[in-house]
């Protein structure tokens, strides 16, 4: 009888700390940033901090300034 109480007792445990991790997790997985990769130095930087430029129908990503600069300069570079 008691070993049945028990094991009631551990099973409203278990519920709680499983219903308790399911409602953290998503909120943890909306804060987790998707990450891009720099056109010129293939560092990965975080979409929101990223620089964007268009071209060609695909998206470029930069980590600053001076890498879209570079990265324009190796282009010019490669067509001559
Ligand atoms: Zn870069």
């Amino acid at each position: 009888m008691i070993a049945k109480i028990l094991f009631v007792l551990f099973l409203m445990v278990l519920l709680i700390i499983v219903s308790k991790q399911l409602r953290f997790t998503p909120k943890k997985r909306n804060h987790v940033e998707k990450l891009v990769q720099c056109a010129n130095c293939k560092t990965y930087i975080s979409g929101s901090r990223a620089i964007k430029r268009y071209h060609s129908n695909e998206t470029i990503y930069f980590c600053s300034n001076k890498c879209e600069r570079e990265y324009k300069q190796k282009r010019k570079g490669e067509k001559k």
